[in-house]
């Protein structure tokens, strides 16, 4: 096994010291990231962990440095509510008592639900049981048997979650894992922050894999560069996508992986077959007006294979970048990459 050997104490030191690296040679985040131009606005620029990731900030207003500490209580915050990993969280409630009223939760499973019927179950988040069963990030990561995966696949579909107004209600023996999104949510709140504070001038704020920029970084207005990583060289961008105000999330078969004789297995798993998607894209970024769907929409195309993806995409009006497995590149909708 090449990785989730480390603990989760090792891992977040390595993370850190990783990201301390980053912003010191870039000024940016693991995933995504920005390089900015000159800019006439003060600035301040602030790297933390949380959701198990790397979180930088930037922003751009009169006083910047009061914005960083709200910002991260957003972040920190959500992670309490919907991990499905902390027992404490709302989330977790829900998924030991089968029912839960809360209207934060239900809107998000709102999204998750279209985005599961529309991906025909590409995206799915009721495979929390499955998902922890391979455990892929953890110590204890481990191929689960053929006997284990369909007994746990049983226990999994989307169609077992259903949803009035804000009630929440679970068949029995499905968890609700939210992982595939909570970035994104969280890049949604951290936006309406950002909007609600007139002195603020712009923004580019990365969640791990999410990242969000808002408003201008100088008086031109000139635009925001969001650098792709390379799938398999993590030093190296795959190209850079010019844009103005939106949300970026990639899916990677990098992010968190494991390696056993010689095979990858990596955290994004396809329902079909209770295994790591193997649809011949190994990297998907997906650019839209939304973080949840940004978010969402990545790891549903990253599941789907390149064809269903683009026109998973064309439905929503998203754009996106797909790598394959022979590092082609190809570049969905309306978008400026530069590669
Ligand atoms: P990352 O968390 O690295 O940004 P993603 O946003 O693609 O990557 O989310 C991956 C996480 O989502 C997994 O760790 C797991 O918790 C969950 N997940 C895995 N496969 C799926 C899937 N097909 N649909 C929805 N959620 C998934
Ligand atoms: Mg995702």
């Amino acid at each position: 096994m090449k990785k989730g050997k480390l603990s989760a104490k090792t891992k977040k030191l390595i993370i850190k010291i990783i990201a301390v690296v980053l912003v010191a040679l870039i000024g940016t985040a693991a995933a995504l990231v920005v390089k900015d131009r000159k800019t006439d606005f003060n600035s301040a620029q602030k790297y933390s962990v949380a959701m198990n990731t790397v979180i930088t900030q930037k922003i751009y207003a009169d006083v910047p440095g009061v914005h960083i500490e709200p910002v991260r209580a957003i972040i920190n915050s959500l992670d309490g509510y919907i991990s499905c990993k902390d027992s404490e969280s709302v989330l977790s409630r829900l998924n030991s008592e089968g029912t839960l009223n809360d209207i934060l939760i239900a809107e998000a499973l709102k999204t998750c639900l279209e985005v599961s019927e529309k991906s025909g179950g590409a995206f799915d988040v009721s495979m929390g049981k499955l998902s922890e069963s391979w455990a892929i990030g953890t110590e204890n990561a481990r191929v689960p048997s053929d006997e284990e995966i369909s007994e746990l696949l049983s226990q999994c579909g989307y169609e077992k979650i259903t949803l009035d107004g804000s009630k929440i209600t679970v068949a029995e023996g499905v968890s609700v894992d939210l992982g595939a999104v909570g970035k994104g949510i969280a890049c949604d709140y951290i936006m309406t922050y950002l909007k609600s504070k007139t002195d603020i001038k712009g923004a580019v704020v990365s969640v791990g894999g999410s990242i969000l920029t808002y408003g201008q970084h100088n008086k031109a207005g000139d635009e925001w560069n969001v650098g792709i990583r390379h799938p398999r060289n993590e030093n190296e961008y795959l190209g850079i996508i010019h844009m103005t105000e939106g949300f970026v999330s990639t899916s990677g078969d990098y992010e968190r992986y494991f390696e056993q004789d010689g095979v990858r297995y990596h955290h994004i798993l396809d329902g079909n077959t209770g295994r790591p998607s193997d649809s011949g894209l190994i990297s998907v970024t997906v650019v839209c007006d939304s973080g949840i769907l940004s978010d969402a929409l990545s790891t549903a195309c990253l599941v789907l294979g390149a064809e269903k993806a683009e026109a998973l995409l064309n439905e929503y009006g998203a754009a996106g970048v797909f790598v394959d497995k022979d590092m082609n590149i190809t570049v969905v909708g309306d978008i400026d990459f530069e590669y």
